[in-house]
């Protein structure tokens, strides 16, 4: 089954690198882009000219992506639907110690003044462990999630108010919120701009990504790499969010492998449109963008 997957997998990419069809940036559509890096003679990681987004090649299109996160292949913690005994166990632990817990996240949520009973969007919110750890911090939660089967587990199983359209969602928001989501959507520009549109004046973008900064890359190329070449089919990077937020006050840290300052993120400028950047060798990457009042 795995052979068919991986043959299956191959023989798309190359009928989309030999009629040319998927090369140009998924994000802003521009043809203009450089190789950064390949896999092998077909796959490569190039910078759109145009936004300076960083893309896999051959492209994912937006149907090919709803496709794949509606079919049951992965097998990882978000796509994996635990049984009701299995999901009593993990909010009994409050997801503490699993792939899920989101702790440490909601704790850079309450060190850049982010109050309880503020409106959250929950993006790419899977079947609800990120949304119902939000909800118990005391956040007003919805989430966001394309894969309709995941959708309706969060909905019936953890009773969060998750959606599969935009124009579902109780607007406007306090936070928009996200958790390894953008590096796996082709339509970013349009996420995002739909994103700083649904936000209050005032409101805060959040997203926690993998990593394609180039300091990362000089600290673990091999990590680096893999993280490119399996899976994501954007690569973010302060690059990218320095060219889309360059009007906004932001801020990037590299969390998870890093110790990032608590202080940096308590003393952050939000009002200047600047931006703040600290080490950002490790293997994720965060960003806030502050929208003005
Ligand atoms: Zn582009």
């Amino acid at each position: 089954m795995k052979l068919i997957k991986k043959i299956n997998h191959f023989s798309t990419i190359i009928r989309k690198w030999l009629t040319k069809a998927n090369f140009n940036c998924p994000s802003c559509g521009s043809k203009e882009s450089i190789v950064i890096d390949r896999k092998n003679l077909i796959l490569t990681l190039r910078r759109c000219y145009q936004c300076q987004l960083l893309f896999k090649v051959p492209t994912t299109s937006l149907e090919e992506n709803i496709l794949h996160y509606n079919r049951e292949e992965d097998l990882d913690f978000a796509s994996q639907l635990p049984s009701m005994l299995e999901l009593s166990k993990l909010i009994n632990s409050q997801f503490k110690e699993t792939a899920g817990d989101c702790s440490s996240k909601i704790q850079i949520l309450k060190l850049l003044g982010c109050q309880s009973g503020e409106n959250l969007l929950d993006f790419g919110g899977a079947w609800g462990y990120h949304s119902w750890q939000l909800k118990q911090a005391g956040y007003k939660v919805q989430s966001f999630e394309i894969s309709a089967k995941t959708c309706y587990y969060a909905r019936n199983a953890l009773e969060i108010d998750a959606y599969g359209s935009w124009e579902e969602l109780t607007t406007p928001i306090d936070i928009f919120f996200s958790i390894h989501a953008l590096e796996h959507i082709p339509n970013l520009k349009e996420t995002i701009d739909k994103a700083w549109h649904i936000l209050k004046p005032g409101g805060l973008f959040i997203a926690f990504t993998a990593n394609g900064c180039r300091s990362f890359r000089a600290k673990n190329k091999v990590n680096w790499y893999k993280s490119w070449e399996n899976g994501h089919i954007n690569f973010l990077d302060e690059v990218y969010y320095n060219n889309i937020f360059q009007a906004f006050p932001r801020i990037m840290l590299s969390t998870m492998d890093n110790v990032y300052s608590a202080e940096q993120l308590k003393t952050w400028n939000q009002i200047e449109p600047s931006c703040e950047i600290t080490d950002l060798s490790g293997s994720e990457l965060f960003i806030a963008a502050r929208k003005p009042k």
